[in-house]
């Protein structure tokens, strides 16, 4: 069971507080409507105090503790392998692995990984946090109760503080397209405008799963991710696994610390956990977090429309790889690029095939 060397032991969903007036993301538009208006800029964002906790990997099962620390302005999210003495930024062209997690590795140190980073990441760009460094002492993060909720709990812990600079906030100019065989895609497209003509920072998405398994079906969200609706809609959306698959991934050295604390488990028409769901449509809000997760590895705060049909994590990230390829797919709106979009993206990695 995870445990907090701060807090009490949590085994549900961290209380889903009303949003900190951590962004300008939720707040309407002024009459003002110039480009990157006061109304509507990100500052950039970090934690008050650090923070840490103990839990299991997901598919290690080992026990892994890390530590959430502040950062300076324009530094970024970076993990740090304390056993290793390594960094390792939280870039999408890092990306070593999507099978089952987002997996980032250093290019040239093979040992020096960081595995399922998402659901940590999810929780940081949905609070605000821009700058943090993530202290693991070994090769994949703890998967808590399988959602944002427990990390955003720490986040809340440690606190947070606006920073005195603006977050580079990217706004998508046109239409960027990544398919899988299997009809699946994922897709970011320009902003929606409000009243007053003028983008709004985050994403507009909708995103939509489809599974046999009757349990799940088809289900479909649309949000406007803000810290507010981040926290109330996504947070607590647990990771999920078909019963059928588990074997096959145990068998495959994975999941070796799956449990119905850390994963919805179906099968067939049933859900396994004796608590059944924690929301409606948990399946499809997971996606989202998932897609919120991976696509803060762009290092910027997005303004983009964002559709996704049946995608995971290999779709979001050439997604990612294919929108900043193009210079002119996308502009700076407010900000500085964090270095590593400064240069030209990285070629695509032997990334893992299923999306
Ligand atoms: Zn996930």
């Amino acid at each position: 069971m995870d445990g907090y060397s701060h807090s009490a032991t949590i085994r549900d969903p961290a209380p889903l507080r009303p949003a900190a007036s951590s962004s300008a993301a939720s707040s309407s538009a002024g009459p003002d409507a110039a480009p990157a208006s006061q109304a509507l800029r990100v500052m950039q964002r970090t934690l008050k105090a650090p923070i840490d906790c103990v839990g299991t990997g997901l598919h290690s099962g080992k026990r892994v503790a890390i530590a959430l620390r502040p950062a300076p302005a324009g530094h970024g999210i970076v993990f740090r392998r304390r056993d290793l003495g390594i960094d390792i930024p939280a870039r999408f062209d890092w990306v070593a692995d999507t099978r089952l997690c987002t997996v980032l590795a250093h290019p040239t140190i093979a040992a020096a990984r960081v595995a399922t980073v998402e659901h940590l990441m999810a929780a940081l760009a949905g609070t605000g946090i821009t700058n943090a460094i993530v202290e693991v002492d070994g090769p994949e993060l703890p998967i808590l109760d399988g959602s944002a909720a427990s990390f955003v709990f720490l986040i809340d812990c440690a606190g947070s503080v606006e920073q005195d600079q603006p977050a580079a906030c990217l706004e998508v100019l046109r239409r960027v397209r990544v398919a899988g065989a299997d009809g699946s895609y994922a897709e970011l497209l320009p902003p929606p405008r409000n009243a007053a003509a003028e983008i709004v920072p985050g994403l507009s998405a909708r995103v939509a799963i489809e599974f046999s398994a009757p349990a799940i079906g088809a289900q479909a969200i649309a949000l406007h991710v803000t810290p507010a609706s981040f926290r109330k809609e996504l947070a607590a959306a647990r990771t999920f696994a078909l019963f059928a698959n588990i074997e096959a991934m145990r068998q495959a050295g994975l999941a070796k610390g799956g449990s119905l604390d850390n994963a919805v488990v179906v099968d067939g028409a049933r859900v396994l956990n004796p608590s059944g769901l924690r929301m409606e449509r948990e399946f499809v809000r997971h996606k989202l977090l998932d897609a919120v997760g991976d696509l803060a590895l762009a290092g910027v705060v997005l303004c983009a429309t964002l559709h996704a049909h049946r995608a995971g994590h290999a779709l979001n990230n050439r997604l990612l790889r294919q929108l900043l390829a193009e210079p002119a797919n996308w502009r700076l709106r407010d900000g500085a690029l964090p270095d590593f979009l400064q240069q030209p993206a990285a070629p695509p990695r032997a990334a893992g095939a299923s999306a």
